[in-house]
């Protein structure tokens, strides 16, 4: 009989094809969180695919025996209840590779985004570039470059690697830190010319006080602790500028908020907020925050090779 899928939070055609040229059976109606568990029973689904809205705790665990395997194509596992789901034999997995690139792009939008306050521009240009075109190119004529400048990378796992390659591709100096020291030798390839840059960690303070811009790509922590907070903006360079694309609740919300009013913070960019999806409106509403909304792996591309991830795990678990 074929393997039933419930694909709740979607699946790319690559995977949705692949998946059922390998005979599984696939549905990607969404149901609601408080309709999973009748859904899963009733309706014989032996795995469940999802990104970060569907949530797989305990008591979906323990409310579907047959569940056989739970896929969050993407990154992050802080949606499932990862230890327990394997203690009863539930198969996890997530798709680490796929969107490493995607995420990285959108983290260079950012940092160009807040370094020339593009995102703002683009907010007041169609109300009022018509009118006060002298007076908002007076506004967003400060801006700053990026070359030269030193990124601090905190997190130096796939995606900080990805962004840091990036960095460096744009002339940036790259300063990275990880809780755990790494000494990673980075491959940039420019049109067929490879060159590689080796990099070591460094302390965190180090990092954090010698940076011009900081981006975080930390997961979420376990003690659901900020690893930019307070004392941490303190250390910033004044006029720094901050990039979280990494999970809400990394960067402490209320710290930042501060650090922008004090100008300590010059400019922020996030596309992870503590409490998604309303995050707070103070938030939404500084314009020293270039705002996008959790889509950090969300380009056709990575898509694209999340489904096919995804399919290729299922394939091979249920072979
Ligand atoms: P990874 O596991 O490859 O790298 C994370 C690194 O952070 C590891 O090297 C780890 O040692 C380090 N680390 C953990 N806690 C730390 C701390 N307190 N201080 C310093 N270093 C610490 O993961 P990845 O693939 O690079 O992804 C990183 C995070 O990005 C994910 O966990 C996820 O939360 C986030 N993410 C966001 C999106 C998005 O849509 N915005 C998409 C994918 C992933």
């Amino acid at each position: 009989m074929a393997v039933k899928v419930l694909a709740n939070d979607g699946i790319a055609p690559s995977g949705l094809k692949k998946l059922k040229e390998n005979g599984f059976e696939v549905d990607t109606d969404k149901r609601e969180q408080e309709d999973l568990i009748d859904a899963i029973n009733d309706e014989g689904f032996q795995v469940v695919l999802v990104r970060s809205a569907t949530k797989i705790r305990k008591e979906v665990i323990d409310a579907c025996p047959n569940l056989k395997a739970v896929i969050r194509g993407g990154v992050g596992m802080d949606n499932i209840d990862v230890e327990y789901a394997r203690e009863k034999g539930v198969m996890v997995s997530n798709t680490p590779a796929a969107s490493s690139q995607a995420v990285a792009e959108l983290t260079m939008a950012h940092l160009y985004s807040i370094a020339r306050g593009l995102y703002d521009s683009n907010r007041q240009m169609p109300v009022n570039g018509a009118t006060e075109f002298k007076k908002l190119k007076k506004k967003y004529g400060g801006g700053t470059e990026l070359r030269g400048k030193t990124l601090g990378v905190i997190g130096f796992g796939r995606i900080g690697q990805y962004t840091a390659k990036y960095a460096l591709g744009n002339g940036m100096k790259v300063l990275a830190y990880n809780r755990t020291r790494k000494v990673v030798d980075l491959d940039l390839e420019i049109e067929g010319v490879n060159a590689s840059v080796n990099i070591e960690t460094q302390s965190k303070d180090h990092v954090i006080e010698n940076a011009d811009f900081i981006s975080l790509h930390v997961p979420a922590q376990a003690d659901g602790k900020a690893v930019i907070g307070e004392g941490e903006f303190k250390m910033m360079k004044d006029g720094c500028y901050i990039v979280n694309t990494a999970r809400g609740g990394v960067v402490d919300e209320k710290a930042l908020q501060e650090a922008l009013e004090t100008g300590k913070v010059a400019y922020a960019g996030l596309d992870v907020f503590e409490n998604e999806p309303t995050p707070a409106t103070e938030l939404l509403k500084n314009d020293k925050i270039s705002l996008s909304p959790h889509i950090g792996a969300a380009t056709a591309e990575a898509q694209s090779r999340i489904g096919t991830e995804i399919a290729d795990i299922l394939i091979e678990h249920f072979k």
